[in-house]
């Protein structure tokens, strides 16, 4: 047996303090970290980290699926029987640094290696735009740059590249040494050094300090000028390269810069020589990282005309996967801006989660520069594509065309995009998930034009990796067996359901409620096997509701025997309920002095199966009520224990809602219902950092004009022009959803990333603000709130509170869900 580095006895040798291993040949192609990611089971090597969730919890389910190889830090596994191979380390995270760091050390091509605040991906992917040309390239995918992504990108080293690219990201002290093992950058760049986690760090010069510890050993160092010019120790690297838009003493010194409609002429001096490109932007960001990415193709030696064409053709990085409303009731996914191996693997995994269609298509193009061989990448492709359980496969090109043999699935070829389209017809697409994959080339823009639905430019825009780093959070906040509820009635807060629905579930939350049957009907037809209470069920949505397999929450004597009358026409043999209790909120429930009738009731139709007892918090944000949610807790617990005594069984018990699960631990019990936290904002814990408000409200500018002092502005002339001013309309008006109590000057908007003011009356679907000052043309994108501008300041501007605003955000306002 030869000896490989990535055999599991390497493996096991250089990790191992102990090990178990049942087939000692297994040889590991990837690594992995989460269980519901595995795409090549037997050549994969399972690290069971301890995070949110402890990963060895998810080993039978993972022997099953196929995977043989982990490495664990419980001793228990290598004592069982199970046909695997098991390697015990002290910490599962550092050893998966220490692989990839070994892996690291075997090739001697080039590596570059890129931190600093801002830009990271963008230069990275521009690299990879800007090389892929000459070079087979190893790169970070997406923004893997942690303690965790850092191995996986390193890990992907091989020998038919030639360069590598990867990413860095720090945020506490003393994080960047281990990156630094793994990566062993030769060629460094700092793109800049900002304001990004400083909250991690005493000051921004230890911050800077940790960040340059990555360029310790490169030969050559690449930075902005400005950034290091307070920098009193020696710079690292053996050489040295800066840029600069206003230092003529960098080596790269940009003297002039023309910005047009579309593009900017940069025109530098390098060592004393005038050279000029032109790129596609005119932001100052883009522009910087360009500078970064203009440094490094000087290092690596590219003919300046070289450089100048490839600048010209530089396009956008789409760094997120957006859902997109499709023709015929499809949704869309458009990633058609690279395609590779890599970047393929999580645009199916986030496929794969959809669950809103019956079927699943793909729409791929040949895969640009991997380097591997065509038969062996389009077997890969293969194997990725019936893990994910994809229906039906468009391959576009005449590569992915002569592999058609390996695909196992519905399936159809073109040489070009252009035949696909000659074929193209808007019947052929409909109730399906569409994942649009394609390289650059393959212009796959002219597709998504055909099957994405034009949308009324005002969107509302759902991240949902906050989502899931706030239900983490606040999981992080429970025992590890209380169950979660997530409230996604009134449409999610106003957050779309199916798709909100649908991460959760993958994520595996316990229960879901709704408000009416309606909602929880949808839900299933989206494909959400979850079990979902529904909170005001009406008697006559009782058909649906059963049909359904829906929980009912029951409240009242009404409501249950208007069930019990309805359960009598079928021959049901256990249904189940929720039964609320009203302990002090006075809206819903049976009061304390009902529950021995409500038992004798429930005594005599045993078919009707209480599966949780729950009440409702009144204050549960305010401490001056502390007493008050106390008493409540306390008239739960004891009816609760009056009625498990009374019926003979036990079921959930339930009180606490965003607010509760932060401020009342002790009122946790067995569930909590997690509701306007998940969606970033917590009445009781005013700007936390660690949650994150998911939702963006943008609009576009239709038309900007200039007026003069006197004229004025809107429904009866309520805007007054004092001064020379630019007048932007913008198409967004209280049918959307906004307050016309945010008129005149009271409400504000982020335009190119300046606060303006509304002028004048809000209108039906249009208002105006006053952009005076502000640089920014017709089309331009608004912001109404997001992260920065936030929904709890817009809510406090009209005195309501965040609840209301996002919820009432209209159903004509597209919701587009991104993923990062
Ligand atoms: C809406 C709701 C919740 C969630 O409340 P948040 O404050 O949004 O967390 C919990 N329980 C019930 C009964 C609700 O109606």
């Amino acid at each position: 047996m030869p000896y490989f580095s990535n055999s599991i006895q390497y493996i096991s040798n250089l990790l191992g303090q102990k090990t178990l291993l049942s087939d000692e040949t297994s040889i590991i192609e990837v690594l992995a970290i989460d269980s519901r990611k595995i795409i090549n089971p037997s050549q994969t090597l399972f690290f069971a980290l301890k995070g949110q969730r402890n990963g060895h919890d998810f080993i039978p389910e993972l022997i099953e699926k196929g995977v043989k190889n982990f490495v664990v830090s419980e001793e228990k596994w290598l004592k069982k029987v199970y046909d695997a191979n098991f390697i015990l380390v002290n910490d599962t995270l550092k050893a998966m640094q220490q692989l990839a760091a070994d892996h690291r050390k075997q090739f001697t091509y080039p590596v570059i290696g890129i931190t600093g605040s801002n830009g990271k991906t963008i230069v990275k992917e521009w690299l990879f735009q800007l090389l892929s040309v000459d070079h087979h390239i190893v790169r970070s995918p997406k923004s893997y740059n942690s303690q965790i992504g850092v191995p996986l990108s390193v890990w992907q080293l091989n020998d038919t590249a030639d360069l590598a690219i990867f990413e860095a990201g720090i945020s506490q002290p003393n994080e960047m040494d281990t990156l630094t093992a793994i990566i062993q950058p030769t060629i460094g760049v700092l793109t800049n050094i900002g304001a990004a986690h400083d909250e991690g760090f005493t000051n921004r010069a230890q911050k800077l300090e940790e960040k340059l510890k990555l360029f310790k050993d490169v030969g050559l160092f690449i930075f902005q000028k400005e950034d290091l010019k307070s920098f009193k120790k020696q710079l690292p690297g053996k050489q040295q390269f800066s840029w600069s838009l206003v230092d003529n003493s960098a080596d790269l010194f940009v003297e002039k810069m023309e910005r047009k409609t579309n593009s900017t002429k940069l025109t530098a001096l390098i060592n004393a020589k005038e050279f000029s490109i032109e790129i596609p932007f005119i932001d100052e960001a883009s522009i910087k990282n360009v500078l970064s990415c203009w440094s490094v193709l000087l290092a690596l030696e590219l003919p300046f005309e070289q450089i100048k064409h490839r600048m010209k053709e530089l396009a956008p990085i789409e760094m997120r996967l957006k859902l997109r409303n499709g023709i015929n009731n499809c949704t869309v996914i458009n990633d058609s801006y690279n395609s590779d191996l890599g970047s393929l693997e999580i645009a199916i995994n986030f496929l794969k989660q959809q669950q809103q269609h019956p079927r699943k298509t793909l729409i791929l193009s040949d895969i640009a520069q991997s380097g591997i061989p065509s038969t062996e990448l389009y077997k890969k492709v293969a194997e990725l594509l019936a893990s994910a359980k994809i229906d039906h496969l468009i391959g576009i090109g005449p590569e992915i065309a002569s592999q058609a043999g390996v695909f196992k699935l519905d399936k159809e070829f073109y040489a070009d995009t252009a035949s696909f389209l000659e074929n193209f017809t808007n019947a052929r697409f409909s109730n399906e998930t569409i994942l649009l994959k394609g390289a650059r080339a393959f212009e796959f823009e002219q597709i998504s034009k055909l099957i994405e639905q034009k949308v009324h430019e005002t969107v509302f825009e759902i991240n949902l990796n906050g989502l899931i780093q706030n239900l983490n959070y606040y999981k992080s906040k429970l025992e590890p067996d209380t169950k979660l509820m997530a409230m996604v009635k009134a449409f999610s807060y106003g957050s779309g359901s199916f798709e909100i629905a649908s991460v959760l579930q993958y994520h595996k939350v316990d229960y879901l409620a709704v408000a009416y049957v309606d909602e929880g009907v949808e839900l299933r037809k989206g494909g959400i096997k979850l079990p979902i209470m529904v909170m005001s069920p009406d008697v006559s949505a009782f058909e649906g509701m059963v049909k359904a397999n829906l929980e009912p929450e029951i409240y009242n004597f009404r409501i249950l025997n208007e069930l019990i009358s309805f359960l009598l026409t079928r021959n049901t043999k256990e249904y189940r309920i929720h039964l609320k209790i009203d302990t002090g909120m006075h809206r819903l429930g049976f009061l304390e002095e009902n529950i021995d009738k409500l038992i004798t009731i429930l005594n005599e139709n045993r078919h009707i199966r209480v599966a949780s007892v729950f009440s409702h918090l009144a204050a549960s944000e305010d401490a001056a009520e502390d007493g008050f949610t106390q008493k409540q807790l306390d008239t739960l617990l004891r009816v609760t224990q009056k009625l498990e005594l009374g019926l003979g069984y036990s079921f959930i018990k339930h009180i606490c809602n965003t607010a509760g699960i932060s401020r009342h631990p002790e009122a946790h019990l067995d569930m909590v219902r997690l509701g306007l936290g998940l969606y970033g904002i917590d009445s009781a814990v005013k700007n936390n950092r660690q949650l994150q408000p998911i939702g963006t409200l943008k609009t576009t500018i239709t038309q900007i004009k200039e007026l003069e002092a006197g004229e004025t502005v809107s429904y009866n002339r309520r805007g007054i022009i004092t001064q020379h001013s630019r007048i932007a309309t913008v198409k967004l008006g209280y049918a959307d959803g906004y307050s016309r109590k945010l008129g005149y000057g009271n409400g504000e908007m982020l335009v190119n990333g300046h606060r303006v003011p509304v002028i004048g009356t809000v209108c039906m679907d249009m208002l105006m603000l006053d952009v005076t000052g502000v640089e920014c043309k017709e089309t331009d994108e608004v912001i109404v709130f997001n992260d920065e501008l936030r929904v709890e300041e817009l809510a406090d501007k009209i005195g309501t509170i965040p609840y209301e605003v996002l919820t009432g955000i209209s159903q004509r306002v597209k919701r587009i869900y991104v993923y990062e």
